[in-house]
């Protein structure tokens, strides 16, 4: 099944609302399509743990659930798109979030596919406030929809280093998905006016939107 997808694919970018599932969904497409995931939040996070100016500087506004300004998050694109296991392309997560971001990807890298995945926004709070994710190979759970099977174990790794994000609260959840409805919501047309886009429901279980992604995707290609 992976290589009729894999050998066709440049970059994808994983689309849509925090805690839509595209972390979670970037391990199957990661492994259907060999492409490494690049997500900016993660790498925002990384800057931070490293205590490095980006870092600090970005966490003022992930704490308050905006969008660190484009020219920190292009900056930081520009850099990871060069290192070597960016070669065949990648799979973003959570990149690009605005127009402005779009358009300067546009200009170094060739995206095949936008998967946006669809979930409304009443059950998102639901979504971000039961995730937590393994610190060291982060894997996503959930405390009721997807958790693992021994408490505090990770399933992936046998990691005990299980985690919360300091932004998954609903007080910053609602800024974050007013974040996404006004600057990134409109990212989706963009693409679409593009033909890249591929719209899954996902409000729908774990396997299912990941068949779906899949389905979606081959069919894309065909
Ligand atoms: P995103 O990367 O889009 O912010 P995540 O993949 O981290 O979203 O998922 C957010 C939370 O929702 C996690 O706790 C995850 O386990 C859970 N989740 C993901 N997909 C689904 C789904 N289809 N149904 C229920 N819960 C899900
Ligand atoms: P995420 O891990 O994708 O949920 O992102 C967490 C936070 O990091 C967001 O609420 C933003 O503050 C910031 N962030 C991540 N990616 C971007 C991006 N592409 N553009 C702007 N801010 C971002």
């Amino acid at each position: 099944m992976g290589t009729q997808v894999a050998t066709h694919m440049a970059s994808i970018v994983l689309f849509g609302p925090p805690g839509a599932g595209k972390g979670t969904q970037a391990a199957l497409i990661m492994a259907e399509t060999g492409l490494p995931q690049v997500s900016t939040g993660d790498m925002l996070r990384a800057a931070l743990a490293e205590g490095s100016a980006l870092g600090i500087e970005a966490k003022k506004y992930m704490d308050a659930g905006l969008l660190v300004p484009d020219s920190v998050i292009i900056g930081l694109i520009e850099v990871r798109v060069e290192q070597d296991d960016a070669s065949g392309g990648v799979l973003f997560d959570g990149f690009p979030r605005t127009i402005a971001q779009a358009e300067a990807l546009s200009l170094i890298e060739d995206v095949d596919a936008v998967i946006s995945i669809e979930v409304p926004d009443e059950r998102i709070v639901d979504r971000i406030c039961g995730r937590y994710s393994c610190g060291d190979c982060g894997a996503v759970y959930h405390e009721t929809f997807n958790p693992s099977a021994e408490q505090g174990i990770c399933d992936a790794c046998s990691s005990m280093k299980l985690k919360r994000r300091a932004d998954d609260n609903e007080e910053t959840v609602r800024s974050r998905l007013e974040a996404y409805h006004s600057q990134t919501a409109p990212l989706a047309q963009w693409y679409d006016e593009r033909g890249k886009l591929i719209i899954v429901d996902g409000d729908k279980d774990i396997a299912e939107v990941g068949n779906d992604i899949l389905a979606g995707m081959a069919g894309f290609r065909d």
